[in-house]
């Protein structure tokens, strides 16, 4: 949409949240016409953003939670370094969200989630185009396609039926042998027995600097950036006028809730009660790696996504349920270390930093993109979970067309607040 197009005639909007989801809407809701103010209690893209794997990933359409999860439950439970963790402390807390997760993971619900996510993440480089040229960060995004790898035949077994489930959603997939995959990536070492190339996933070296630059330009073009935490609302006749922080109450027309894994106690207060959890990933960044990859490959066996950032080679993943505030086990980020040098034989993993962040996941796997049930001026944009770098572009855009009144370029239903 161009500047100042139909609908939002100077209309105030509060931002919650500038994380790729928050900074996302906010430019492309400044870009409508809107007076943005972002309201962040850290740095843009200082949350989950900062630390994921990068990927815009076109096929992530296939969800963690696949036919055959309810057996890594023992595993799960009792060793804390399993790339899907629970802390014991934890489980009372998060008992009814995982029992209705794994109820999810059917093969029946998985093929209504991956048309969910599909349906969002086909539209994601059109998306994204408008607010990274307006950004200028084009430098920031690399079209190189993603290579998963196997060290096993049956871990390439395995994954077929994910492979099945992308290409009958029209996703390019190529199959390689092992020395093709070499050929494309020479630092993989010898182990690697075959690879799977998803050619239309591109990645971006700096997740971080791609949400900040969103937000910079939206506060260039006349925004505002608060920093300052959200702690509620002051209602209105018609649904919340203010949004109070430790620093100030904000006046808005209309507020966008896109705080991340921290959305649910301020949903819950603007008109929904919604099944979000922390889903905590780390990753381990090797400032000087000695070697270097042409793109991000998986290694999926070992469940580690590794990445040629800005600032180093990054090893990221694995997913552990402790609460969003609970302190890191950085055990877990050192053995993504250790996989990232089991599979690259070259790698110096010398001053290795680590990283802990929260993926805001929802029950289904899909995000809340949608309208407030009870406040007309209240929109929804959180619960990204693996796939928020992904779908910032598109977030932006759709919150936008609900913002000015236009139909959604998407059908709402499957992402809709009260769903559950
Ligand atoms: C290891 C790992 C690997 C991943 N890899 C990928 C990948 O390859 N591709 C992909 O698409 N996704 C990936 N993800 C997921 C992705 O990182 C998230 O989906 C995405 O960052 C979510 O963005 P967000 O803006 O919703 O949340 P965040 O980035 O967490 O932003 C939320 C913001 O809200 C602010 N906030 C919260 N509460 C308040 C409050 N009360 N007041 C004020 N501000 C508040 C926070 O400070 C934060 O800046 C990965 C995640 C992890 C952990």
């Amino acid at each position: 949409m161009a500047d100042g197009d139909a609908g939002a005639s100077g209309k105030s909007v509060a931002v919650i949240g500038a994380g790729i989801i928050g900074a996302s809407c906010a430019l492309s809701l400044q870009r409508a016409g809107f007076k943005v103010t972002m309201i962040d209690k850290g740095d843009p893209g200082g949350g989950c953003t900062l630390g994921n794997s990068g990927s815009l990933g076109i096929a992530s359409v296939v969800p963690l939670a696949t036919p055959g999860i309810v057996k890594d439950i023992p595993k799960m439970l009792f060793d804390p370094l399993q790339p899907l963790s629970i802390r014991w402390a934890y489980l009372p807390w998060t008992l009814s969200w995982l029992i209705h997760y794994i109820r999810n993971s059917t093969a029946e619900r998985v093929e209504k989630i991956a048309d969910a996510r599909n349906a969002l993440l086909k539209g994601l480089f059109e998306a994204y185009e408008p607010l990274i040229e307006t950004a200028d960060a084009q430098d920031l995004v690399k079209h190189t396609g993603l290579m998963a790898v196997y060290e096993h035949d049956d871990g390439l077994a395995h994954a077929q039926y994910g492979i099945n489930l992308r290409r009958s959603r029209g996703i390019r997939v190529e199959e390689l042998s092992g020395d093709e995959a070499r050929e494309r990536e020479p630092a993989l070492g010898p182990t690697v027995k075959h690879g799977v190339l998803f050619p239309d996933v591109a990645f971006t070296v700096n997740p971080q600097r791609l949400a900040a630059s969103f937000a910079e330009r939206a506060v260039q073009d006349g925004g505002i950036l608060k920093r300052a935490k959200v702690t509620g609302f002051e209602m209105g006749s018609e649904g919340p006028r203010k949004v109070l922080t430790d620093d100030g109450a904000i006046e808005a027309d209309l507020i966008v809730l896109a705080a991340g894994a921290w959305s649910k106690p301020l949903a819950t207060e603007l008109g929904a009660t919604v099944p979000l959890q922390a889903m905590r990933g780390y990753h381990s960044m090797m400032p000087n790696p000695g070697m270097t990859l042409n793109s991000i490959v998986t290694a999926s066996e070992r469940r580690v996504a590794l990445t040629p950032m800005e600032g180093g080679l990054r090893a990221s993943g694995t997913a552990e349920f402790a609460g969003v505030d609970a302190a890191p086990n950085y055990a877990r980020a050192d053995v993504l270390t250790n996989h990232a040098a089991g599979i690259l034989p070259g790698l110096n993993t010398e001053g290795a930093k680590h990283w802990m962040g929260s993926r805001p996941a929802m029950v289904d796997s899909r995000p809340v993109i949608g309208r407030s049930p009870r406040y007309a001026n209240v929109l929804f944009a959180f619960g990204h979970d693996q796939i928020g770098i992904a779908l910032g572009g598109v977030t932006g855009k759709l919150i936008t067309e609900l913002a000015t009144g236009q139909p959604p370029s998407v059908d709402l239903t499957p992402y809709r607040p009260d769903r559950f």
